[in-house]
C-alpha cells in the first residue's frame, strides 16, 4: 500500500494562520508587533531565495522583519557590530543569520554574540545546551517542524527506532536530541557510518539530512516507517530529497515530499519563535 504523504505545506499554512491570528490579538491588548531581522552575507543564490521566502512568511502572518544584506567582503567586527545593535534594537525580537557565512567569517563567533533571548535559529550554545538538558528553548527550526509533522500524523516515537542521517547542528543533531526526548531509540549516522542500509532498514522513523540526491533507497525502508526528509537537492531544472521518493513511498507509511514537505515547515517554525521570543516565552 502506497505511504500516506505527510503534506507539510498545508501543515506549515494552518500554523501560519493560527499565528497570524495570534498577532491581531497580541496587537488588539496593545503588545509590541513581533519583529525579526534577517541578515544575509554574500550572494550565494540559495540563501537569497531562502531569505526572500522568509520575508514574504513574516508579512503574511504580520511579523515585522528587516533584511541586513551585507558584501561577501564585510570583516568580522562590522558584523559583530551590527548584532550587537540588533540586540539591542527594542522592535527586534529575533535574530537570524542566514548560514552558511563566506569561509572568510568565523561562524560560531558570530553565533555566540546573538542574545540567546532573540536567537530563533536556536544556534547559541545557550540554547544548544538547554535543549541537551531538556529546559524550554529556541530549538533549530528544522527539527522543530519535524517533530510537529510526526505531532500531526499522531504518531508516538515513544520506544521506536529512530535513525537520523546527518549529524549537522542545524538538522541531524538536535533532531536526534528531540527524538531522544520524546524516548524514541536514536541512532545517529554520518558519513564514516559502516552499513548506513542496515542501520536503516530497523527504523521505525527514518530522518535523511544529508544533501545527496536520492540517497535512501525503497529497499533501506522498513515497511511502514515514518520516512522524513530533509534533502534540498537541484539536479538541473528539479529539487530531489535525499530519499528515492518515488520507490520509497512503496515502503514507507508516512513520507515527505521534496518540494512541500520539511521547507514549509521549517519556515513557519521560524514565525512560531519570532513570536515566541517577543513574547519572551523561554527567557
Ligand atoms: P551538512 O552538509 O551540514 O551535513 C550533512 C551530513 O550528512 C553530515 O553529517 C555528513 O556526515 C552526512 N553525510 C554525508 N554523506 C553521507 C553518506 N554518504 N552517508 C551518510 N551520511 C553522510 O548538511 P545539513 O544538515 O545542513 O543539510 C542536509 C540537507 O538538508 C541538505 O540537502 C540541505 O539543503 C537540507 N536542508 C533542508 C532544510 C529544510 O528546511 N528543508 C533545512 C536545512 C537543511 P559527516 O558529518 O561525517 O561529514
Amino acid at each position: 500500500m502506497a505511504a500516506q504523504i505527510i503534506d507539510g505545506k498545508a501543515i506549515a499554512k494552518e500554523i501560519r494562520k493560527a499565528l497570524a491570528e495570534k498577532i491581531k490579538v497580541l496587537l488588539e491588548q496593545g503588545k509590541p508587533r513581533p519583529g525579526l531581522a534577517v541578515v544575509l552575507v554574500g550572494d550565494d543564490p540559495a540563501s537569497n531565495l531562502y531569505v526572500n521566502m522568509k520575508k514574504k512568511a513574516c508579512k503574511e502572518v504580520g511579523i515585522y522583519s528587516e533584511e541586513h544584506r551585507l558584501p561577501g567582503t564585510i570583516r568580522q567586527n562590522e558584523l559583530l557590530g551590527l548584532i550587537d545593535n540588533l540586540n539591542s534594537d527594542a522592535k527586534i525580537h529575533g535574530i537570524l543569520v542566514q548560514l552558511p557565512l563566506p569561509k572568510s567569517l568565523d561562524e560560531q563567533e558570530i553565533i555566540n554574540r546573538i542574545d540567546p533571548a532573540k536567537d530563533v535559529d536556536g544556534f547559541h550554545p545557550i540554547n544548544v545546551g538547554k535543549l541537551c538538558i531538556g529546559e524550554k528553548a529556541f530549538i533549530p527550526c528544522t527539527p522543530a517542524g519535524i517533530m510537529h509533522m510526526i505531532d500531526t500524523i499522531e504518531y508516538n516515537p515513544s520506544g521506536k527506532k529512530a535513525v537520523v542521517i546527518g549529524r549537522s547542528n542545524i538538522v541531524g543533531k538536535p533532531m536526534a536530541q528531540l527524538l531522544l526526548q520524546r524516548n524514541a531509540t536514536v541512532t545517529l549516522c554520518h558519513s564514516k557510518t559502516k552499513d548506513l542500509a542496515a542501520e536503516c532498514r530497523q527504523a521505525d522513523i527514518l530522518v535523511a539530512a544529508v544533501g545527496k540526491p536520492e540517497m535512501v533507497k525503497a529497499d533501506w525502508i522498513k515497511p511502514g516507517a515514518v520516512v522524513i526528509d530533509v534533502g534540498i537537492n537541484k539536479v538541473g531544472t528539479k529539487t530531489l530529497g535525499d530519499v528515492a521518493f518515488e520507490q520509497a513511498k512503496n515502503a514507507a507509511g508516512w513520507i515527505t515530499p521534496v518540494p512541500g514537505g520539511v521547507g514549509p515547515m521549517t519556515i513557519a517554525m521560524l514565525l512560531n519563535s519570532t513570536v515566541n521570543a517577543c513574547e519572551s516565552v523561554f527567557y
